[in-house]
């Protein structure tokens, strides 16, 4: 909730574009998802055109909610601007924007300081972390989640309200020219400068143009906090800027803070050393160099607002070496867990139950365990909103963990259960008695939730194959950018959706605009429909036709030969209901689908059937990834337009015809037709090795070491002795084998894993449920997490390796493997 904001005053420059109809025009909340409104009273929609559609569409559900303000497209057209008449309507030829002033205009209202956060790497984190110290003595307002662009900063500065005292934003550019708009909203007093890294280099003359464009949120900042032994970074910085502005920390002797770093037990110990030699120590349980660069940020800053050095050590004493990104995994007895045991804030809380909602699990309950909030102010109001997000999304059963429901436990259904403590809970976990239900657990730190996730967890052997779905969106997006505008996606989720998992994948794109999907065979669609998917799917290989079941299911089969056709033409005789199918033409892939021979008879055979819709017709390219093949496959799209031409004209059915797959998107964007067919592109391969460096790998296979051994020069490692000591060392043994899908042609340095930064290859033969690994040097511990594929090594190096593709190893993993999904 956003400080009050005078809505006809806002307006009233605009005065030929905006029309009064209400009184209701003193704003407290603004939306820009009309399935979000609670009460529309005081109320602003805001309708931002998506890719698909146009946000003119939802606001009569925004009307029909109480809303009475409005900010629409020019383009809104008529009928809908008669339907809102009792409203104040503003209409722009940018929504978007106006929404950014809306953001400045409560950013103007806010005394208190802001401080604004950019850099490549580390944002989110150091954000957290520093609005989670600068809670122990202030009410902060920070960023939800990694919400850091053009729309995400708007969001983020509308929540600012009256009672907070300090704000911490977050602001990300993948592009020149972004940073403006966003350092306008932010106007931070304090900036942080995390680093500069590789990322978006492509969009960027040089590192320098990336750090210049970033420095535009830093305009006017009293104080920037930058790492001195960065070297191009510092000299650009002491260039461009007032040495009384810049704050700088090292690690050795050279900054305005030295903050030295010293392991201890499980962690570390920082030093600071001050100008005044005066020196504090402060204690965390981080190894790795990229959180110890962000804590030391984060006391940079702390003690840069005046923070004493013991008070900071409190809050810190809070962080964990987690990683804080919200995980869904598989939990005792067929139960899902959602695992957002981080933080807890009104924001994040509808961000953890949307991605709940797209979880559907048929059988079971929805489960919400949620500690008490942070935030701050009325209390009563935060309870009620609260209890709305309950009802709103339909959640069975509510835990409240705290002393803070006291007093407020009428607002909730009368099922709900209230636990004083964390304490209380955990004994008595086991009255939940769950069964295939789905289980957020959200709660501030302090009430250690993960040692509720701990019991609910299924017994995992710890190798994990880990998929981001913030990766998936951007490899989609970045494939539908390739296609004009209106061309559908069908996305082929066949084989366990290429070993990452049906039902999560499917639930995931059904969220972010897949307009169909595919499986192989009919079992794997009626597993996606027992799963909550309702976008059409189509099964490329149905074998003898289940006509009920198909039609039950509302799967759509592919028919390839005049046989088949034949047959269902007389099976559908019978039934009620129209089957939709899609033609498969085999235009030189010869695999499955029918010859330009059999055209007519098709012809025939579709111009009696009844009941039987052709809602598509396709081929498949067998070249598309390779330039040698490039004449043949500009044939095979050459026949393909001819034949399925002709069956359009002869029938006069409306097919939705696709040929490409993820290789022919990028080769062949013209002969997108109307939908294409995305395969492994999802997951981050670029098989072409064209645009690999536009993609993100959206999967990590890890495990963990079982036991580290000193070993001789000369001894032997593993079955029929293959792995040697070349020299006296350390090997590791994995918690993973060729059961699990870790190919047996990796044995004998065939493949290299990442560990504690380093790479270590393989020694010896790999096993059924293990393999040894040479980390000589590398100083690694039982517990250590080995990294098998992810971003490094990749998983098109290791294929290549052992002469086969990425299809085959990813669709290789075991089903022993639990699959965690992420979403950052
Ligand atoms: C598997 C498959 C695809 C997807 O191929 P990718 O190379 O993974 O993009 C597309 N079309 C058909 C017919 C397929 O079998």
């Amino acid at each position: 909730m956003m400080q009050a904001i005078n809505f006809l005053q806002f307006a009233s420059k605009f005065a030929k574009n905006f029309t009064t109809g209400s009184d209701d025009y003193i704003l407290l909340d603004v939306v820009i998802d009309s399935r979000k409104i609670q009460s529309g009273s005081k109320t602003l929609f805001v309708a931002l055109n998506g890719s698909r559609y146009s946000g003119w569409e939802f606001a009569e559900d925004a009307y029909s909610k109480g809303v009475r303000n409005f900010i629409l497209p020019e383009d809104c057209p008529d009928p809908i601007l008669k339907s809102l008449e009792q409203a104040n309507i503003l209409l722009s030829p940018s929504p978007l924007r106006e929404l950014q002033e809306l953001a400045q205009l409560n950013r103007d209202n806010f005394a208190g300081p802001v401080i604004g956060i950019t850099g490549s790497n580390g944002k989110t984190i150091v954000k957290e972390w520093l609005a989670q110290v600068l809670s122990s003595k202030y009410d902060v307002w920070k960023s939800p989640k990694s919400y850091n662009s053009q729309i995400g900063v708007a969001l983020s500065s509308l929540g600012i309200s009256q009672q907070h005292q300090v704000a911490v934003l977050e602001a990300g550019i993948s592009a020149p020219n972004e940073m403006n708009a966003l350092a306008q909203i932010i106007q931070p007093q304090l900036g942080i400068f995390t680093n500069i890294g590789s990322a978006h280099d492509e969009y960027f003359l040089d590192s320098t143009a990336k750090i210049r464009e970033k420095c535009l949120l830093f305009k006017n900042v009293k104080y920037l906090i930058y790492r001195k032994d960065q070297s191009l970074l510092s000299q650009y910085l002491e260039k461009n800027f007032d040495p009384s502005v810049l704050v700088s920390w090292s690690d050795e002797p050279g900054g305005d803070y030295v903050l030295s770093i010293k392991p201890h037990n499980n962690g570390s110990k920082i030093f600071l050393i001050g100008n005044d030699f005066q020196t504090h120590t402060f204690i965390t349980p981080f190894k790795d160099q990229a959180s110890l660069e962000n804590v030391r940020h984060v006391i940079t800053a702390a003690l840069s607002l005046g923070m004493k050095p013991d008070v900071i050590q409190q809050g810190l004493g809070l962080l964990l070496a987690v990683d804080m990104r919200l995980t869904l995994k598989s939990g005792i007895n067929g139960s899902k867990l959602i695992d957002d045991s981080y933080n807890n804030d009104l924001a994040g809380l509808e961000i953890a139950l949307e991605f709940m909602s797209q979880q559907i699990t048929t059988t079971g309950r929805k489960i919400l365990i949620l500690s008490e909030m942070q935030q701050v102010g009325n209390e009563k109001a935060v309870f009620q909103k609260i209890a709305w997000l309950l009802e709103h999304y339909e959640i069975d059963l509510f835990i409240g963990v705290g002393k803070g429901y006291l007093g407020f436990q009428s607002l909730f259904t009368p099922e709900s259960i209230f636990y004083d403590s964390t304490e209380v809970l955990l004994k008595s976990l086991d009255i939940l008695s769950l069964s295939n239900d789905l289980i957020l657990i959200k709660g501030a730190r302090a009430f250690q939730f993960e040692n509720i996730v701990q019991k609910l967890e299924a017994l995992a052997h710890e190798t994990i194959l880990e998929i981001n779905l913030n990766a998936l969106r951007h490899n989609f997006i970045h494939y539908r950018q390739k296609l004009k505008p209106g061309t559908k996606m069908m996305v082929m989720v066949k084989a366990f959706a290429y070993g990452g998992g049906a039902a999560e994948i499917g639930n995931y794109l059904q969220e972010i605009g897949a307009d169909y999907l595919s499986v192989a065979y009919t079992d794997e669609g009626v597993f996606l429909r027992n799963n909550g998917i309702t976008l059409p799917i189509m099964v490329m290989n149905p074998g003898s036709y289940h006509l009920d079941l198909l039609l039950d299911k509302a799967l759509e089969p592919v028919v390839y030969n005049l046989d088949q056709l034949k047959s269902l033409a007389d099976g559908l005789k019978d039934i009620t209901g129209m089957l939709s199918v899609h033609l498969e033409l085999d235009t030189g892939m010869r695999r499955l689908g029918m010859s330009e021979n059999d055209l007519d008879e098709a012809i025939k055979i579709l111009q009696q059937a009844e009941n039987l819709k052709i809602s598509g017709i396709f081929t498949h390219l067998a070249g598309a990834d390779e330039a040698v093949h490039e004449s043949f496959s500009l044939q095979q799209l050459a026949s393909f337009e001819r034949s399925s031409s002709k069956i359009i004209q002869e029938t006069g059915c409306q097919p939705i015809r696709h040929c490409l797959n993820s290789a022919g998107i990028i080769r062949y964007p013209k002969y997108s037709f109307d939908m294409v067919r995305l395969g492994i592109g999802l997951y981050g391969i670029e098989v072409n090795q064209l645009e690999q460096d536009k993609l993100q790998p959206a999967m990590t296979l890890k495990t963990v070491v079982s036991q580290v051994k000193k070993l001789k020069k000369g001894e032997t490692i593993g079955y029929g002795r293959k792995g040697e000591m070349a020299n006296e060392g350390e090997v590791a043994t994995l918690a993973i084998g060729y059961a699990d899908g870790y190919d047996r042609r990796f044995s004998n340095g065939k493949a290299k894993v990442l560990i504690k930064g380093q790479m270590a290859p393989i020694i010896g033969n790999v096993c059924m449920d293990m393999c040894m690994v040479d980390v000589t040097g590398l100083q690694v511990t039982e517990g250590d997490v080995a990294i098998l594929f992810g971003n490094k090594p990749s998983i098109i190096e290791l294929a290549a390796n052992i002469g086969t593709i990425p299809y085959e190893l990813l669709t290789g993993i075991g089903p022993r493997v639990k699959r965690q999904y992420i979403l950052d």
